[in-house]
Formats: C-alpha cells, structure tokens, sequence
C-alpha cells in the first residue's frame, strides 16, 4: 500500500546519523521490524530507498534513522524540514520480534540498530516479560545511537539489558571496547546454546557474526538477520 504522509519532526541522533518523524497514515499497520520504502521529491528527480521503521507501533508516529553517507537520498532526507511531503510504502521483512521467544539476544553495530530499537520500545511499552540483551557496537560513545533512551528503557524494563562495546572510545571509556566478536558473545551469552539471536546492520558485520554463531554452534533457526546493503 502507498500512502502520502508529512515530515512531523527531525531528530538529529549522532554526526553521522539522523531520524526523521512522519506522520502515521490512517490505516498504516507494521511490526517490530519491519521496513517501508520512502520516495522523495527534489525538483525533477525522484529518489526512492528502504529503511526500517525505527519507530515501535506503540508510537504515535512513523520514524525512520538514516546513516548520512553524503549520498543523493540520505542528503535529500536529512533536508526536509516538518511539513515536508514523502511517499511511503509497506510495510515489508520478515526480520520481526514481537513477542514470540520468552529470552532474545541483539547483536548490532552502528545503524544496524534501526530495528532492534523498534522491537526493545515495543517489548518495553507492552511490559513484555521477555528477557533482552542487546550487545551493541559503535565507534564512540557520540555515535552511539538511543543511548540515553536505552538507559531509561533500562530503568523501565527489568528484562532488558543493553552492553555497550566502542571501537574507537574517548580517553576514559568506563565500558567494554573492541567489536562484538567470540570472546564476548561466549563471555556474555554462556547459555547460547539456549538463545534466539537477531542481527541487524551493514552486511559485513551481519556476515561475521552469523559466522561466530554458526562456530559456536547456534541452530541455523535460531538466527535472524537482516543486512543493510549500502553500508
Ligand atoms: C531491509 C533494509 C532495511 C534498511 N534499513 C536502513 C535503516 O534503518 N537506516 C539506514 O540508514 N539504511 C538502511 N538500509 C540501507 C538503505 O536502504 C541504503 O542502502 C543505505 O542507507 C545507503 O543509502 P544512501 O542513499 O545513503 O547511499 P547510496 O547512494 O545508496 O550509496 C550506498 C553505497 O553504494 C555505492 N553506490 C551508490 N550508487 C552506486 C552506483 N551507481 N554504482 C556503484 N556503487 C554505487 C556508494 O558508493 C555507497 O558505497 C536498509 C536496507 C535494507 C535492505
């Protein structure tokens, strides 16, 4: 289904990335998860990406967060101002969590969290009794993206745990550092024998940690992924 919409807000969340608000259309339904594809206008040109829809469907609105490589469509988004016009459509994927495994565990880096956000705000909006980690990379503690929001989903939902990894950390970096890689999924996941796991980002990452999953042992069905083509 198509649908017309407007910009609501603009939500720069890093340097490097942004979230932009729409409206939610009447009728526009989605998962956890899932994606849409939007269409913009600039003059003559009409320029068309998916992104997921970083939004939970407790929220009263429709955000999607783009990476801002320099490119025709991320400059064309990060542009539009409220009341702006686009075109969506969806929503599409399979990559869904809405409440179908009682513990979960999220591995993503970078922009990869676009949906893993919408299912961790969904999970903590419905009180779900669900456990979630969710191991997260990012260069430094400035491109980490919902990191104060994770901190208070964190105070709101006892299930939910978020681990902090940066590969490039400030001088000072309490936390964890390095990618997520085997050490610290066997290190953080001792039962992951046991785990449903889901992995969202640029494929490169998404590729090498299916690849320590499958190492490890983790049944082929007991992993979700979705890749980012682009990244
Ligand atoms: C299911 C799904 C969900 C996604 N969710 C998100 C999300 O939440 N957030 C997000 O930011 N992205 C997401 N993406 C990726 C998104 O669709 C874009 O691919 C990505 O954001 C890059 O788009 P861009 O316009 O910024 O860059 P692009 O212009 O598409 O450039 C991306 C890469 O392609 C290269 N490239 C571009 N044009 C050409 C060409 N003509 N020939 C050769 N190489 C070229 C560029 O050099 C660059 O390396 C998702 C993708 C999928 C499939």
């Amino acid at each position: 289904m198509e649908y017309s919409t407007r910009v609501i807000e603009v939500l720069p969340r890093s340097k490097t990335a942004v979230s932009i608000r729409f409206a939610k259309p009447a009728g526009f339904t989605y998962l956890p998860g899932q994606y849409m594809f939007i269409t913009l206008r600039k003059g003559e040109e009409t320029l068309v990406k998916h992104l997921t829809i970083s939004s939970s469907p407790t929220e009263p609105f429709l955000e999607v967060t783009k990476g801002l490589t320099g490119h025709p469509f991320a400059n064309a988004l990060s542009a539009l101002v409220p009341g702006d016009e686009a075109v969506i459509s969806g929503p599409f994927g399979e990559f869904i969590f809405e409440r179908e495994y009682e513990r979960v565990v999220f591995l993503s880096g970078g922009i990869g969290i676009t949906p893993l956000r919408s299912m961790i705000r969904n999970a903590t909006d419905r009180g779900l009794s669900t456990r979630i980690l969710l191991l997260y990379s990012a260069r430094s503690e400035a491109d980490v993206l919902f990191g104060i929001e994770m901190d208070q989903m964190m105070e709101k939902n006892r299930n939910l745990k978020v681990i902090i990894t940066l590969t490039a950390p400030d001088p000072g970096w309490p936390g964890r550092t390095g990618r997520i890689d085997r050490t610290l999924i066997e290190r953080e996941v001792p039962d992951w024998k046991q785990q449903v796991f889901f992995t969202s980002g640029p494929p490169v990452m998404v590729d090498a940690i299916v690849a320590i999953l499958e190492e490890l042992g983790v049944q082929h069905d007991h992993i979700h992924q979705e890749q980012f083509p682009g990244y």
